[in-house]
């Protein structure tokens, strides 16, 4: 069951540096509206596993909630 989160597409960014992280991008965040950054592992081949639920990073702590990470470019692939 996906539970009461909302599903939000999230875009895998490659890191800028060899010793930074994979990131996930978030364009618009079901809470504030506003990009998220989440991280996504040092190796790209495990960041899959980085998809799931996430709480928000909301600047404004009131807005926060938590929400399910889906992959962007795998959208209809029939998450339950
Ligand atoms: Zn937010």
């Amino acid at each position: 069951m996906s539970g009461d989160y909302p599903e939000v597409r999230a875009r895998l960014v490659s890191p800028n540096f060899a010793d930074e992280n994979w990131t996930f991008r978030i364009a618009d965040c079901p809470f504030c509206g506003r990009t998220h950054i989440h991280g996504a592992g040092p190796n790209v081949a495990d960041a899959h596993t980085y998809y799931g639920t996430r709480v928000s990073h909301c600047q404004n702590p009131t807005k926060r909630g938590t929400y399910r990470l889906i992959p962007a470019a795998m959208r209809g692939e029939g998450n339950k």
